[in-house]
């Protein structure tokens, strides 16, 4: 295949065309969907865009009124926006008040980062500029993933082309990056000295970038497969999956395997589940598209029962003397659809106080998540005590 160039390896999917080189090209073949889920964090982002204009710049409160009342007539508009909006704005102040040196704030800032991606450029959500370093600030709206600076190629590639933009003008030592995703409860810090950044883009960037659109991409399956176009149908995807599941389901008797075994396997199967449920979906759609899925069919699903009319058999119901009360259940919201619906400072303000907050579920993760390991048996420091406290009694 003749070598190509154009935007087609983008910072947002670099995690993943990083690790499959081989990705990009494939995925040119389906369609790129925008979900509601996008949408909402663009809107978001809007109104954090507005709010730092409005701190940073002499701009007049009619026009930012006007502005935010736009934002707000928004069909995706939800008052926790303003919330987590104002998270972020409080975190960029902190920083720019932080800074030794008088800070230089862009703001939406286009970064080119060309130099180590054929094509590649991406829009910064805010980067700070001051003495010797460079911040760079990222929201996320989303609370599907929680998401690391550490290492995050997206952030390292937006630092790569801040550098390039200001090498005139700055000369930075250090580069710190920050996500800030205020759903989840996350700001994410990291930071890593400019030349460690550079050599990062020269020799694991560019030539992965170059491999990607030579068209010798190579396949290399992994979790980043969850959020490419081609997961459904790609056959390295499907191949590392299916020899995977097949030494899964060979291990008979699980008793025998040991807990490393069983770490590994954790590790290795955490795409099959997914992987599935994908292949299902292709199945699903390929057949109701009248094509031959062999050993699989669609059919109708168990349906329900529902009034053709609700509110003209709720009507009847009352008039034939069932009592009204029985007919409609009253129930409170969970307190994060109040806290949404309300806007998470005012709920604070009004019964901030009164949230008790319980243990979750024990949930089983891989050792690199940043909460402490927990467990049933009991710590020294318990047994320690009781024992103190059965010498107490003797
Ligand atoms: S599904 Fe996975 S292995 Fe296949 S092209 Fe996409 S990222 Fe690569």
């Amino acid at each position: 295949m003749a070598p190509r160039s154009h935007a087609l390896l983008n910072a947002s999917g670099s995690h993943r065309w990083l690790h499959c080189t081989a990705a990009p090209l494939l995925e040119e073949n389906f369609p790129d969907s925008t979900s509601v889920y996008a949408k909402e964090g663009t809107l978001a982002h809007e109104l954090c865009e507005l709010k730092l204009q409005k701190y940073t710049t002499a701009m007049a409160k009619s026009t930012y009124t006007r502005k935010f009342n736009k934002i707000k007539k928004d069909e995706l508009w939800q008052p926790e926006m303003d919330d987590t909006s104002e998270t972020y704005l409080e975190y960029v102040k902190g920083v720019m008040l932080g800074c030794t040196a008088t800070p230089v704030v862009a703001i939406e800032k286009r970064v080119d980062f060309s130099r180590y991606v054929p094509d590649g450029f991406g829009t910064a959500d805010c980067i700070i500029l001051s003495g010797d370093t460079l911040h760079i600030v990222d929201y996320k709206h989303g609370k599907g993933v929680v998401v690391d600076a550490e290492r995050n190629p997206q952030m390292m590639l937006y630092a790569l082309g801040a550098i390039d933009a200001y090498r005139l003008l700055y000369m930075f030592n250090t580069v710190k990056m920050t996500i800030v995703q205020p759903r989840v409860n996350n700001i994410s810090e990291w930071e890593i000295p400019t030349a460690e950044l550079l050599e990062w883009g020269n020799t694991f960037v560019k030539p992965r970038a170059d491999e990607a659109i030579s068209g010798n991409g190579k396949f290399e399956p992994g979790d980043w497969c969850r959020f490419c176009r081609a997961k459904q149908q790609c056959k390295a995807r499907y191949d590392a999956n299916d020899s995977l599941y097949s030494a899964l389901v060979s291990n008979h008797d699980p008793r025998l395997i040991s807990m490393t075994e069983l770490g590994e396997y954790l590790r290795r199967g955490k795409d099959v589940a997914a992987w599935l449920e994908d292949m299902k979906d292709y199945a699903l759609t390929e057949s109701l598209n009248g094509v031959t899925v062999p050993g699989w069919k669609a059919v109708e699903g168990r349906g329900s029962r529902a009034f053709q009319d609700t509110d003209a058999a709720i009507d009847t119901l009352i008039k034939a003397g069932i009592d009204e009360s029985i007919l409609y259940e009253r129930k409170t919201l969970t307190l994060a659809q109040m806290e949404k619906t309300i806007g998470k400072t005012q709920f604070n303000d009004m019964v901030g106080d009164m949230i008790v907050k319980k243990a979750g579920k024990p949930t089983l993760v891989e050792e690199s998540d940043k909460r402490p390991r927990i467990t049933n048996q009991p710590t020294a420091a318990q047994i320690f005590n009781v024992s103190n406290d059965n010498n107490g009694g003797n």
